[in-house]
């Protein structure tokens, strides 16, 4: 079996409501929850992708305020095994409305930072979720 490899960038985008309080950008692909992410361009800057997919699938732009690592996972595609690694930035929310991009997401949603957690599908999400936190917390965004 032929296994190939796939290198994508994404953002954990947050804000504050009318109240105050965070919220954090998530996408929707049929039931499944997870962070805004794509594909690297050949010889581009992972920051500038991450920012670039966050700008394409949810509409919204943001500044890089963080690293937060990165994840790899497996999946397949007819008889290919694909690795996937995923590199992730903090980002801070500057502006622009939200509209999904129909071709690949089904919604894209500002959430509760305390109903994050629960809304994740995916357990590589919920290691960057927790390291968005702490790098939230070091920030001073929240208390620790
Ligand atoms: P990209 O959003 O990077 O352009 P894509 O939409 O082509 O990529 P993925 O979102 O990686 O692809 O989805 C490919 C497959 O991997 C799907 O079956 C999806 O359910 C699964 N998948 C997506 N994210 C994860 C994850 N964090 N952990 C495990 N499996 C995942």
């Amino acid at each position: 079996m032929e296994t190939k490899w796939e290198f994508s960038a994404g953002g954990v985008v947050f804000r504050r409501d009318e109240n105050g309080e965070l919220e954090i950008l998530l996408i929707r692909v049929k039931n499944r929850w997870s962070f805004p992410k794509g594909n690297i361009e050949r010889g581009e800057p992972k920051d500038q992708a991450a920012l670039r997919e966050v700008k394409e699938e949810t509409g919204v732009d943001a500044e890089i305020v963080d690293y937060l690592g990165e994840v790899d996972y497996w999946y397949s595609m007819g008889l290919t095994r694909i690795h996937k690694f995923v590199y992730y930035y903090l980002m801070k929310y500057t502006g622009g409305d939200i509209v999904p991009q129909k071709e690949e997401i089904d919604e894209a949603k500002f959430i509760p930072i305390n109903e994050v957690k629960k809304t994740l599908s995916y357990e590589t999400d919920q290691e960057i979720f927790n390291r968005a936190l702490r790098s939230l917390e070091k920030l001073g965004e929240i208390n620790g």
